[in-house]
C-alpha cells in the first residue's frame, strides 16, 4: 500500500562497497540527520537499486543519494540512472576522499557527472565522528533537494491554471527573488485545498498564497503587490530620496557596488526593474565562481549579496526603473518609476543587457504564453511531459536545454547555424548529445507560432532548403543574446555602436583630469559590469567592477565637496 509521502521521512541512501566506509558514513549520517531523514546504508549498486524501487513503490520521497568512488563505474552507472529516473529531484553526489584533488580520474568522473546531469557535485567521507564539514555539505544537498522537491510544503502557493502565462511570470519572479513557492494546477485536489483554506477563500486567474505569513491570499497581484507583501520594498521612502551613491541595476555588478559603498558608509540606493541578480539570477548553476567548488544557483548568490548589502545599510527599491538621469548642481536627479525622483552625488550604472527578440510577429504574440524571452527554465517542472524548445546556439541554450530534458517528454533546440561547434562549449554539446529526448534542428529558424490562447505549434523552416515543418509545442525559450537599453541616459553619456557604455580611456579625449577606469564621459556617472563597453561578460568581472568602482566614487565625491 502506497503510504502518504507528505508525513514520512524522506530517504537519504548511502552507497559504498567497503563496508568499515559504508558504516562510518552511515553513523555520521544517522547520527545528524536520524530524526528528520530515514539514513539507510547499501554496500551494492543492486541492493541500492531495489531500496530505490521499494521507496517509489512506496511513494516515498527520496532527498539524496551518496554515491562512493569505490563502486565500479557500471556500478556508479546503475544507482545513478536507477535515482534519475525513480526519484527524479533526489540530489546525487559522489562520496570522495580527502586528498581525492590528487586524483585526476576522480576529478574528471566528478566532471563529466556533473555536465551530463548524472551528478550534482561529490561529498568528502567523514573522516572523523562529529566531521562538521561534512555534516554542512549534506544538510546544503538537503536544502536543494527540498526546494526542488515539488511535495515539500512551500511558504507561497501559486494557484492557476497551468498554462496562465501570468503565473509563469509569477513563478518566475517569486525563483529569482528567492520566494520559496510551490505552484499548485487550479483544478487539482491541492489547488482546492489552498483556494479554500485561503482567508477569505478567493478565486481569480492566479490566486498568490501567503502561507508562511498567515495565510492572506492576492487574487491577480501586480509584481509590487506580491513584493510589497513579502517584505521587498518597491515603494521609495523619504529617506532614500536623497543618497549619496544611486545604483542602477541589482545584478552581480550592481550588488558588489552596494555591498562596498554602504560597507564604506555612503548612502546607497539600490533601483532594480525586476528581481535581484539581473541575469545571473536566471542561472540554475554557476559553476566558474571563485570559492563554490560545487557551483552555486545565480539566485543564491544574488540573494546573499542582496542580504549583505542591506545588512551593511544599503535601500533597495525592486520593480522600478530608473528612467532619466540629469545633472543638477554638481548632483544628478534621476526619475523612478511611479516614485518620482531621487538626488544622488554619483550614479553607478549597472544596468546589464536586454534579449534580443525573435521578431517574428505570430511568435511574438504569445510572449508570456509560452514564449518566454530570458526567462530561467526554473518553472520547467511544469512543462512536466510536455513539449518544450529552446531557440539559440550559445551556452545558455545549451543548459536550458539539458534542464529542459529532466521534465519534458520532448525537446528542441533550434539553431540558425550549420552546428553548434562554433557558439557552444564541447562539454555542453556531449551532454545534448547523450539525451535522447533533445532533437537539435541545425540552419533553422522559427517562422511561425498558432495556437488558441497560448502557444500550441511552431513552424521551423529550413535555411538551405526553404522546407517547413511544424512542431507541437508547449513552451518556446528565446535566447539569442541581448543588447544593452542605454538610450534612458544622457546623451552626453557616451557609448559605442551598440550603445554599450564607453568608459576610462575608451571613452575617448577628454580634459584634465583623465576619466576614472569606470567613468563615462558625464563625471560622476559610472557604468560597471555587462553593459560597459569591453567588459568580459561574466559574473566575476561585474562583481569585480561593482567592487573597485566604490574607490573612484569616493574619489568624485570627495572632489566634488572641496
Ligand atoms: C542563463 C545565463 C547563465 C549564465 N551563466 C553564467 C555563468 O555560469 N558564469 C558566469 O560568469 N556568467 C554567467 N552568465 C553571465 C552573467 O550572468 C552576466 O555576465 C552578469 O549577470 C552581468 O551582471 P550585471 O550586473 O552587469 O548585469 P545584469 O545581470 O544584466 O543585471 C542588470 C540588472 O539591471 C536591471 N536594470 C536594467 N535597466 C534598468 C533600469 N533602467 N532601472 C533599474 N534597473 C534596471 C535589470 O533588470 C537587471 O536586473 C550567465 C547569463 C545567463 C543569462
Amino acid at each position: 500500500m502506497a503510504t502518504d509521502g507528505w508525513g514520512a521521512r524522506p530517504l537519504l541512501l548511502a552507497v559504498e562497497s567497503d563496508p568499515a566506509r559504508l558504516g562510518r558514513t552511515e553513523t555520521e549520517l544517522a547520527r545528524h540527520f536520524g530524526a528528520s531523514l530515514r539514513v539507510r546504508g547499501e554496500a551494492s549498486a543492486s541492493d541500492a537499486v531495489r531500496t530505490l524501487e521499494g521507496a517509489r513503490h512506496r511513494d516515498e520521497r527520496v532527498a539524496l543519494v551518496l554515491i562512493g568512488d569505490d563502486l565500479s563505474a557500471e556500478g556508479r552507472d546503475v544507482v545513478v540512472a536507477a535515482a534519475r529516473s525513480l526519484h527524479p529531484e533526489a540530489r546525487r553526489a559522489l562520496l570522495i576522499d580527502w586528498g581525492s584533488w590528487s586524483d585526476a580520474e576522480v576529478a574528471r568522473v566528478i566532471l563529466q557527472g556533473s555536465a551530463v546531469g548524472d551528478l550534482h557535485s561529490y561529498v568528502l567521507r567523514p573522516w572523523t565522528s562529529g566531521d562538521e564539514l561534512f555534516h554542512r555539505t549534506v544538510a546544503e544537498f538537503v536544502q536543494d533537494w527540498s526546494r526542488a522537491d515539488p511535495r515539500t510544503k512551500r511558504e507561497v502557493v501559486v494557484v492557476a491554471d497551468r498554462h496562465s502565462g501570468r503565473a509563469f511570470e509569477i513563478s518566475n519572479l517569486l525563483h529569482r527573488n528567492r520566494i520559496p513557492y510551490a505552484f499548485r494546477e487550479r483544478d487539482s485536489a491541492q489547488g482546492h485545498q489552498v483556494l479554500e483554506a485561503a482567508t477569505p477563500p478567493r478565486h481569480g486567474e492566479v490566486v498568490v498564497w501567503l502561507a508562511a505569513l498567515g495565510g492572506p491570499a492576492l487574487v491577480d497581484p501586480t509584481d509590487s503587490e506580491i513584493l510589497d507583501a513579502w517584505g521587498i520594498p518597491t515603494t521609495l521612502s523619504e529617506e532614500s530620496r536623497e543618497v549619496d551613491l544611486l545604483v542602477v541595476g541589482a545584478g552581480p555588478a550592481g550588488l558588489a557596488a552596494a555591498v562596498y559603498a554602504a560597507s564604506e558608509g555612503l548612502r546607497t540606493l539600490v533601483v532594480e526593474r525586476e528581481a535581484i541578480g539581473g541575469q545571473a539570477g536566471t542561472s540554475s548553476l554557476i559553476r566558474n565562481y571563485l570559492g563554490f567548488s560545487r557551483g552555486l544557483s545565480g539566485s543564491e548568490l544574488a540573494q546573499r549579496g542582496f542580504q549583505q548589502a542591506w545588512v551593511f545599510g544599503a535601500h533597495f527599491l525592486l520593480t522600478r526603473t530608473v528612467d532619466r538621469i540629469e545633472p543638477e548642481d554638481g548632483r544628478f536627479r534621476a526619475s523612478v518609476s511611479g516614485q518620482g525622483t531621487v538626488t544622488a552625488g554619483a550614479v553607478v550604472v549597472a544596468c546589464g543587457v536586454a534579449y534580443r527578440r525573435l521578431g517574428v510577429p505570430a511568435v511574438e504574440a504569445f510572449t508570456g504564453n509560452g514564449v518566454y524571452y530570458g526567462a530561467s527554465v526554473s518553472a520547467a517542472h511544469a512543462l512536466a511531459g510536455l513539449s518544450a524548445a529552446v531557440v539559440g546556439g550559445g551556452n545558455s541554450a545549451g543548459q536550458a536545454v539539458l534542464q529542459l530534458a529532466r521534465y519534458c517528454r520532448a525537446v528542441h533546440l533550434i539553431v540558425r547555424g550549420p552546428t553548434l561547434e562554433a557558439t557552444m562549449s564541447t562539454y555542453l554539446i556531449e551532454a545534448i548529445a547523450g539525451e535522447p529526448v533533445i532533437t537539435v534542428h541545425t540552419s533553422s529558424a522559427v517562422t511561425d507560432a498558432t495556437g488558441t490562447g497560448r502557444l500550441e505549434q511552431l513552424t521551423l523552416t529550413d535555411l538551405d532548403t526553404s522546407r517547413t515543418t511544424q512542431l507541437e509545442m508547449d513552451g518556446l525559450f528565446v535566447m539569442i543574446g541581448a543588447e544593452p537599453h542605454t538610450d534612458w541616459l544622457p546623451e552626453e553619456v557616451r557609448r559605442d555602436q551598440r550603445g554599450y557604455v564607453l568608459t576610462g580611456s575608451e571613452a575617448g579625449e577628454t580634459e584634465d583630469p583623465p576619466l576614472r577606469p569606470h567613468e563615462t564621459t558625464v563625471r560622476g556617472i559610472f557604468a560597471v559590469g555587462d553593459v560597459r563597453s569591453g567588459s568580459v561578460k561574466r559574473v566575476a568581472s561585474g562583481v569585480g567592477e561593482g567592487s573597485v568602482v566604490v574607490s573612484e566614487v569616493h574619489q568624485h565625491l570627495s572632489v566634488r565637496r572641496r
